[in-house]
């Protein structure tokens, strides 16, 4: 664990001894480091301190705990506790918690804030069972909240304390947490240890090529994602993989063939057609293709408006109606951007034209 600025040593005995309960893990206090931000006008400070978290421990650490006295504010929101799902690093904050309690409610409330913010770093969203996981809004709140998980949550954590930091499915949750920072030559080490256990697992190998074509070693990421593909030929991320790389400048003319192959194998279309369509829109500047696969998108039911937006913006229609008894109606202008309107199948029925 961390402490950020001026933090008591009382309040890092109770949280060391909560991490400890709570892991079954040795907890290690590393050096003191500022505060990243004091919390202002900007909403997110709170991942600063994830980001600062996630760089500072060794790699075979399990989990990271950053501690402060300072605000916390996350979403626009003042919080106790801050974690992202699936990655490593948790923070709290004393700042909220009632200033006058004994250390006995002092240390329940240390342990319910790090088994919550552990939670989601498990892998769990928030939970309306009888479950730590459930949203605890004030630091009054938290004194109800149960100190337990429910059993999806307990068996989700299980699994994880049970694996620990070097199992291949938490090294390849190392490497997207490393990827996410930028941190790419951080993040293909993890991949190549994951891969080291499973040579076979196709995703590692994916995400490991993904990597490597930040780097801008091509020839290498391209070899990652055909062997990937040789692993599990039927899966689409490694053709996504290839199509982006091709796309990107390697060898456009060869990105098409990748890209209708991974919508082949994609088994959500709506996710596949989206995806292929913005590929063909932003990267390969084929709007024809664009437009037809918005138009999929669409027709196999899916409604992202983001979607929507780029279709009309294509075809710049007034309305567009689609097979289903609903209709869209959509305007696109240079200067307002999109309007859409959602009309129900008996109002639509009664709907003037436009
Ligand atoms: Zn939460
Ligand atoms: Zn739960």
């Amino acid at each position: 664990m961390v402490p950020f600025g001026d933090v008591s040593p009382a309040e890092l005995s109770r949280a060391r001894w909560a991490l400890e309960v709570a892991t079954r893990r040795p907890v290690v206090v590393l050096p003191r480091q500022p505060v990243p931000r004091e919390a202002g006008a900007e909403t997110d400070q709170a991942v600063d301190f994830l980001d600062a978290l996630i760089l500072a421990p060794p790699p075979d650490t399990f989990r990271i705990l950053g501690l402060t006295s300072a605000p916390l504010m996350a979403e626009g929101e003042p919080v106790i506790g801050y974690s992202r799902i699936g990655e490593r690093a948790l923070v709290y904050s004393t700042h909220l918690l009632p200033r006058y309690a004994t250390e006995a409610v002092r240390r329940g409330q240390a342990r319910r804030i790090i088994v919550h913010e552990l939670g989601h770093t498990y892998g769990a969203l928030h939970c309306d069972q009888s479950c730590v996981m459930r949203d605890a809004e004030s630091g009054h709140g938290l004194d109800e909240l149960p100190l337990h998980y429910c059993p999806e949550h307990r068996a989700m954590a299980e699994e994880a304390l049970k694996e620990g930091p070097l199992h291949p499915n938490a090294l390849v949750r190392l490497g997207a947490e490393r990827m996410r920072l930028g941190a790419w030559t951080e993040a293909i080490a993890a991949y190549r240890q994951a891969l080291r256990h499973s040579p076979w697992d196709y995703k590692a190998r994916t995400a490991m090529g993904v990597a490597l074509m930040a780097r801008g070693e091509l020839t290498a990421a391209e070899e990652a994602f055909i062997t990937a593909s040789r692993s599990a030929p039927r899966a689409a991320q490694p053709y996504y993989a290839r199509a982006v790389l091709y796309a990107a400048g390697v060898a456009p003319h060869r990105a098409p063939v990748f890209l209708e192959a991974a919508v082949g194998r994609d088994d959500d279309p709506r996710r596949a057609h989206r995806a292929a369509g913005i590929l063909y829109q932003e990267l390969l500047e084929d709007e024809a293709q664009a437009a037809r696969h918005f138009q999929a998108h669409v027709s196999a039911g899916g409604r992202d408006p983001d979607v929507i937006a780029r279709l009309v913006y294509l075809i710049q229609p007034t309305t567009l109606t689609f097979n289903e008894p609903e209709t869209i109606i959509a305007r696109w202008s240079p200067e307002l951007g999109l309007e859409v309107a959602y009309l129900p199948p008996r109002t639509a029925a009664a709907a003037p034209a436009p």
